[in-house]
């Protein structure tokens, strides 16, 4: 089987087909920190794309309540175990981090190493009982003390977080190697990863072999469906922003302002090019804020999230590798720069290219684990496609008083 560089792993490893780079790669951030639970991106997914019948249980985005919840539901216990067995005690990482390998080595077997002959990677298909309840544990903590001592930082005892997911148009797609009639693809243009309806026979390979389980089967036509990575939009088809790529339903429509949605250059490896001023990159390569879901499993997914900071660490190491103690310091203290890139979260509903930060005054000096951190009131604006500017907002965010006459109105 061919080898492909894994940036995320920090080595070689077996996959079914040669590397082949996209120009431009989908590719988001997550803050969990910021969501609400409030599946405004669920429905805004939903009413666009899965509305129709024989799509009843299918959200192609989905928030689930971790540890508890899952959609289906046990999907990555399930698959961890099955790397687990291929070598037990093997999901560990050593190696220094260096600047192509953030996170150091991996040292066990990703889903695709861990395969018996004849198959392109471990998996397994879900019952439908998993399938059936979406939202299930919705907000069920994990409670080591009583729930009446309260909670304090940095690790709640009493926890749990929520977990946004959408299909990661992976690096490595699991579904599309897996795919005996080769109805897989991976644009050229953006790395979007897409089902052709009219190759597909329905086997359900990509179901199976998929870690994240984000294709689904669709039993009226017989096929498969995933997220299309709202191409269309992504493209800049849609009139509202006038031909400017534009971000996805669920990234645009979130109250949280926990999603970025853009597009990186990727190198001819498969790493990518190096653009500081793009705020994925920035956020994902230079401040390493964001971090990989379950970079173990092998398939480079291209959705990064910035870990909740009230978690355990050894349940979020297992989930984002070894990068989540660095990540949750830098998001305790974030750098100057780092200040103000995060607010760009939702502010434009066109995708964000580049991005200049233009210094303000200094606005406060807290106190952040017993060291003083300053705030500035810089600026921060967000360039597209082709350079133009799109979005301009300072680090203080405006505050609005309610007129006295209004107060219980809306
Ligand atoms: S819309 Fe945003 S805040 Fe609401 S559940 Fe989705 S990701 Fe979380
Ligand atoms: S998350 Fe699953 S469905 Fe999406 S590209 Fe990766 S392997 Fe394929």
């Amino acid at each position: 089987m061919p080898s492909v560089y894994n940036w995320q792993l920090g080595r070689e490893m077996t996959y079914r087909f040669d590397h082949a780079a996209p120009q431009w790669q989908f590719a988001a951030v997550f803050n969990i920190n910021r969501c609400l639970a409030c599946q405004t991106c669920t429905m805004a997914c939903k009413s666009t794309w899965t509305f129709s019948e024989g799509q009843e249980y299918m959200w192609w985005n989905n928030v689930e309540t971790k540890p508890y919840g899952g959609y289906p539901q046990h999907w990555d216990v399930k698959t961890l175990e099955l790397i687990e067995q291929a070598k037990p005690g093997g999901q560990t990482w050593g190696g220094n981090p260096a600047s192509d390998a953030p996170y150091g080595t991996y040292g066990g077997s990703t889903i695709f190493e861990a395969a018996s002959l004849g198959n392109v990677a471990v998996g397994y298909l879900p019952t439908d009982e998993e399938w059936t309840s979406p939202n299930i544990h919705e907000d069920s903590p994990v409670a080591t003390t009583a729930l009446s001592e309260g909670v304090s930082l940095p690790e709640h005892q009493t926890w749990f977080f929520y977990l946004q997911r959408i299909c990661n148009h992976c690096t490595y797609p699991a579904c599309l190697a897996a795919c005996p009639r080769n109805a897989i693809y991976k644009r050229e243009e953006d790395g979007i990863v897409l089902i052709d309806q009219d190759r597909c026979r329905g086997y359900r390979k990509c179901v199976e072999q998929c870690p994240y389980k984000k294709p689904m089967y669709r039993a009226d036509t017989r096929t498969s469906e995933k997220c299309i990575g709202c191409y269309p939009r992504v493209e800049g088809s849609d009139p509202l922003t006038e031909g400017l790529p534009m971000e996805t339903r669920c990234m645009a429509s979130c109250p949280g302002q926990i999603r970025l949605q853009g597009l990186v250059r990727v190198d001819e490896d498969g790493t990518w090019a190096e653009d500081p001023d793009n705020p994925l990159y920035y956020l994902v390569r230079e401040e390493q804020l964001a971090l990989p879901l379950y970079p173990q499993f092998g398939t480079a997914p291209n959705v990064y999230y910035i870990p909740p900071r009230w978690v355990p660490r050894p349940y979020l190491r297992q989930m984002f590798g070894p990068g989540v103690d660095d990540a949750i310091a830098a998001y305790e203290r974030p750098s100057r720069r780092a200040q103000a890139v995060l607010q760009l979260f939702r502010v434009s509903q066109s995708i964000i290219f580049s991005f200049e930060v233009i210094d303000g005054p200094k606005i406060a000096e807290i106190n952040v684990g017993g060291r003083p951190l300053e705030i500035f009131d810089d600026t921060v604006v967000g360039y597209g496609r082709d350079g133009e500017e799109i979005v301009r907002v300072n680090v203080r965010e405006p505050q609005y008083e309610r007129p006295i006459q209004y107060l219980n109105t809306i």
